[in-house]
């Protein structure tokens, strides 16, 4: 098992056929989730590719999430965690604790999915919106969303098969302002492991 540390960011190579099991440790953190192709980094999952793809806007077990090219880079094939996801919300990034009232630097999941492809020699071409695993964003009344602590447990999981070789990138969120990662706003460590 390979950890994302809390409130850092993480990064991997996939062989198609090869699958990533994303372990949220100790229950309540949301992992922003990314993936590039690996042969050219500006195909990438999209969120907003995906949600009309599957028709829905939380992927279920055997749907594929695809590119802004609409080709399938991934397959949710597994998942403990009551599957709560988001797909609508942007990664954080230092504006959006700067709009929380945070003075100074804050750690946040744009710079971290940066900083996990750079230990693998690797950029990304942007920051796209990621599949943020765990996230518990409930659309209310067809319109407002709200931002609620994790459904999932610790030790669930969710597992994501390769349908093209890529790079799959992971932060673990440090959203310490609102209760996204959980009541106490503390961000923790998550794993994942590559299969096959
Ligand atoms: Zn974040």
């Amino acid at each position: 098992m390979i950890e994302i540390p809390a409130r850092r960011g993480k990064a991997a190579r996939l062989a198609a056929g090869q699958s990533v099991r994303v372990v949220n440790t100790y229950g309540s953190q949301v992992v922003d989730t990314w993936a590039f192709v690996r042969d050219d980094m500006r195909e990438f999952m999209s969120m907003e590719h995906t949600r009309i793809f599957i028709s829905r806007l939380i992927p279920k077990i055997g749907d594929p999430l695809v590119t802004n090219h609409r080709r399938p880079i991934l397959t949710l094939t597994a998942d403990t965690s009551g599957g709560i996801h988001d797909t609508l919300v942007a990664a954080c990034d230092r504006w959006r604790y700067e709009l929380l009232g945070c003075v100074g630097y804050h750690d946040n999941c744009t710079d971290n999915l940066a900083a996990g492809l750079a230990e693998l020699g690797l950029a990304p071409p942007e920051t796209p919106a990621p599949l943020n695993l765990f996230m518990n964003i409930p659309v209310l009344d067809g319109n407002r969303i709200d931002a609620l602590p994790p459904i999932s447990t610790p030790g669930s999981h969710v597992t994501l098969r390769a349908e093209l070789d890529c790079v799959v990138a992971f932060s673990a969120c440090p959203q310490d302002m609102v209760p996204v990662n959980g009541a106490n706003m503390t961000p923790t460590a998550a794993h994942f492991e590559i299969l096959g």
